[in-house]
């Protein structure tokens, strides 16, 4: 078993399956995108009626996405575009009589689109600050780099209460980017950079 040294100390290194980031593979073959069980699916529609996404927009309907799945249908610039519109709630398990995941395959797609660089380019930005974030600090979300303006299409309220956000942190005795009570563990952090090192992140 080989070690990895760049970043602290040497850890051994498991064989890793990358089940969901190869670039070669169908969807239809991706483990991620099969436990969706879209064979499964009866398209009885349950899931739509309790979609959060379904509500908010019109054109998005994971009923429909379902037998697009079916039908390995899921190639076209318009699916590619649909796919960012699941917001990852997962009411649609909740409600599937057949205990299907619909957001389960989206978030598939999703993982492809970025790998493949077909995603949206704001989405392309937010998972690279993620994975920034996380290299730098072991956190997701930071308050100072949160986009707020793609909060816009959840409407004027939302918009309006969310942007004096980092204001009313630090009215509330916040610093702006302290998410945790404890900073990250070092060794953790380590771990964290490792784990990112070894699949392929590099920091611009
Ligand atoms: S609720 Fe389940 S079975 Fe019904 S359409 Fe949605 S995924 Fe298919
Ligand atoms: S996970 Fe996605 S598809 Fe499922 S209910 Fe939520 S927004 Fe809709």
């Amino acid at each position: 078993m080989s070690t990895h040294q760049k970043s602290g100390k040497n850890i051994p290194i498991r064989k890793i399956k990358r089940f969901t980031l190869n670039n070669t593979s169908k969807p239809i073959n991706d483990m991620l995108f099969k436990k969706s069980g879209f064979k499964k699916c009866i398209q009885c529609g349950r899931c739509t009626a309790s979609c959060t996404a379904a509500y908010l927009y019109q054109d998005y309907n994971p009923r429909e996405l379902m037998r697009k799945f079916i039908f390995d249908d899921v190639y076209s610039k318009e699916i590619n575009e649909l796919i960012w519109k699941c917001g990852q709630c997962y009411s649609c398990r909740a409600r599937c009589p057949r205990n299907c995941k619909a957001g389960l395959g989206v978030q598939s797609l999703q993982l492809k689109s970025v790998f493949n660089g077909n995603a949206p380019p704001e989405i392309i930005n937010i998972s690279k600050q993620i994975k920034l974030n996380l290299y730098k600090y072991g956190i997701t979300f930071l308050p100072s780099t949160q986009r707020i303006d793609l909060l816009e299409e959840f409407g004027v309220k939302t918009n309006d209460q969310s942007i004096e956000n980092s204001k009313k942190r630090e009215s509330l005795g916040f610093k702006m980017d302290m998410t945790r009570i404890n900073p990250l563990p070092e060794e953790s952090l380590q771990e964290v950079r490792q784990i990112l090192e070894l699949t392929g992140f590099v920091e611009d």
